[in-house]
């Protein structure tokens, strides 16, 4: 079984998943890319790390009974569950500027949610069968946590294009 959880920067994955009570073996992605030195340039301006997708594509290729988590984490192939993590784009900001994130971010964040961004992606590339969208918005992490585990338990039905934050773009 290999599972994904995706979902813009502040949809609370990591937080979800660090409290997920699973036999899969967790994978924080983006701890990965640091560690290991998995990306292709220092982006200064974003102070972030551009990664080097086809590298993780190909360190995870035959991993089985993983959980890997991370906004990238949809690009890995083969995936049999894609969860999507939602969240409304003005709780998502919010979450950002109490990470300390720079304003810049927070809205750019806030404006990829409302575009589904990460959700087309993982559409595209895995299947509407393969993916389940979680609003987090009002949710606590362990609910969150919950309902990842009854993606993983077979509990739930696929879902995509439920939420709908284009409300946001007016
Ligand atoms: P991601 O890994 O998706 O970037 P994080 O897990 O780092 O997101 O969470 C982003 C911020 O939002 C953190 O400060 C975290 O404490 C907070 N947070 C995460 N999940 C929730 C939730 N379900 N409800 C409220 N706040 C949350």
């Amino acid at each position: 079984m290999r599972v994904v959880v995706t979902g813009t920067p502040g949809t609370g994955k990591t937080t979800a998943t660090e409290r997920l009570d699973t036999d899969l073996d967790v994978v924080h992605l983006n701890d990965v890319i640091r560690e290991e030195g998995l990306y292709t340039e220092r982006d200064e301006e974003r102070d972030s790390l551009v990664a080097d997708i086809d590298a993780l594509v190909e360190t995870y290729a035959d991993a089985d009974d993983v959980l890997v988590e991370s906004h990238l984490a949809h690009h890995l192939d083969d995936a049999d569950r894609v969860v999507v993590l939602r969240c409304a784009p003005e709780t998502l900001a919010e979450r950002l500027r109490e990470r300390d994130e720079s304003e810049a971010k927070a809205r750019e964040n806030a404006e990829s949610e409302a575009l589904d961004v990460i959700l087309g992606e993982a559409v595209g590339k895995h299947g509407r069968e393969r993916v389940y969208e979680v609003d987090t918005t009002d949710r606590t992490p362990d609910e969150v946590a919950a309902e990842i585990a009854a993606v993983i338990d077979g509990e739930r039905e696929p879902s995509a294009g439920e939420v709908d934050f284009t409300e946001y773009l007016l």
